[in-house]
């Protein structure tokens, strides 16, 4: 960075400083993911300074000739991956994706339905401190006290009983597939939109490594940095479906985005969006999705193996939470532990977590940024040993993270 480093060294050094974080160590949170510097080119060109209001041909300023076409490139890119009719990638991320959804959907203070927060779901889905829950009559879902499994006969019920408008389907710690063909059936059942947030698994979906949504729900929404591994950002989906359910779909929802909701599109990040789909319709992502699943299930055997107890007792996709009852540590404790043997990984609530939601009693590992890094098996194995080794010994944190940092040096981020 040689201009920045010149003009502002303070920020230039805290920009050096969290690179090397990032080189040197393993980044496990399950949300995260190292992006291509091809997209950080696009994120950060001359794109950021123009003003785009509107859409395609349709813009409230002039001098769009060029971002009409890298957004209609977006556009056709995301709807080719995801197969689906509609798209609009103008959500600032994933939290204004979901907020548009609702604007486009439903009144304030009618019924929707999504997954607790402290069960996996997304704060969006309903919780009472989001715009969800404060705008909408939110009734909230649980998984399965034993299983940790949605149960779709219980969800049945309940969507019968309180006919919500909506229903979110999606989570940020549920480490199985979904049922779309039921969960489709359940919505129709009372003539609800169905909306899959796909934020986590957006990457899965699109390499094949997860069950696609798009042929049994209404609305798709997703983030681009989590496993389909680009900028910042969210995008709308409307499937052939949600066409049929209502054919003014795709038009309430690019009115709720704008001018419902935000002003000009950052078309920065709507160029480094296109940069990132044409990277996951290339044949090498759909081995990085699948590799990203091997990895998470090796994970998970091997921390079995050491006495770890698992949220459904192991995975389908790119996340494992872990319950740390057995192992005498909080998820807060053993988030710093992890971090200080360079294991960068998050706390989270276990399913009816008897500590509440604010000392939780687990921790949530993912696999798509050490996939990135090229990552296989075999690292996995050491990485669980790794884990085991410093959650069972504290005072073997420092030596883990040297043996991290050998590691990091062999899989380099991406250049
Ligand atoms: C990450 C996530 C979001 C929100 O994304 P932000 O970009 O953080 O606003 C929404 N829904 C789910 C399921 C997520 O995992």
């Amino acid at each position: 960075m040689p201009k920045l480093s010149k003009q502002d060294t303070q920020i230039a050094k805290l920009i050096d400083l969290e690179a090397k974080r990032q080189k040197e160590s393993l980044q496990m949170i399950a949300s995260e993911n190292h992006c291509s510097p091809a997209v950080r080119e696009a994120l950060g060109s001359v794109l950021t300074d123009k003003y785009a209001e509107g859409y395609p041909g349709k813009r409230y300023y002039g001098g769009n000739q060029y971002i009409d076409m890298v957004e209609n490139i977006c556009i056709d890119r995301a709807k080719k991956l995801f197969g689906v009719e509609h798209v609009n990638v103008q959500p600032h991320s994933g939290s204004p994706a979901n907020a548009a959804v609702y604007v486009a959907t439903c009144l304030p203070g009618e019924t929707i339905m999504g997954l607790a927060l402290p069960m996996g779901g997304h704060l969006t889905h309903g919780t009472k401190i989001s715009f969800g829950g404060k705008f909408f009559n939110a009734v909230q879902y649980a998984v399965d006290e034993k299983t940790h499994l949605i149960n779709y006969d219980t969800l049945a019920k309940m969507v019968l009983e309180h006919k919500p408008k909506l229903i979110w389907v999606g989570a940020t710690a549920y480490p199985r597939f979904f049922d779309w063909k039921k969960l489709g059936e359940i919505a129709d059942s009372v003539g609800a939109y169905l909306a899959a947030d796909i934020a986590h698994i957006a990457g899965l979906v699109a390499g094949g490594a997860h069950p696609s949504p798009v042929p049994y729900v209404h609305i798709v929404t997703t983030t681009t940095h989590k496993t389909l591994r680009g900028p910042r950002g969210g995008m709308i989906m409307v499937t052939a479906k949600g066409l049929k359910k209502d054919a003014e779909l795709p038009k309430k929802i690019d009115k709720a985005v704008f001018p419902g909701l935000q002003g000009g599109p950052h078309e920065n990040a709507i160029a480094a969006i296109a940069v990132c789909l044409k990277e996951a319709s290339a044949p090498a992502f759909k081995t990085y999705a699948k590799q990203i699943v091997k990895n998470a299930k090796t994970l998970a055997e091997e921390l079995k193996k050491y006495g770890f107890i698992l949220m459904s007792g192991g995975t389908d996709n790119h996340l494992m939470v872990i319950d740390l009852r057995n192992k005498n540590i909080t998820g807060a404790e053993a988030q710093d532990l992890l971090e200080s043997a360079g294991i960068s990984a998050n706390r989270n609530s276990i399913p009816y977590d008897p500590a509440g939601p604010f000392k939780p009693s687990g921790i949530r590992l993912g696999t798509p940024a050490i996939t990135t890094r090229g990552m296989k098996e075999k690292e996995m194995k050491l990485i669980a040993g790794w884990i085991d080794e410093v959650i069972s010994n504290p005072s073997k944190a420092k030596k883990i993270a040297q043996e991290v940092k050998k590691l990091c040096k062999k899989f380099p981020l991406p250049k």
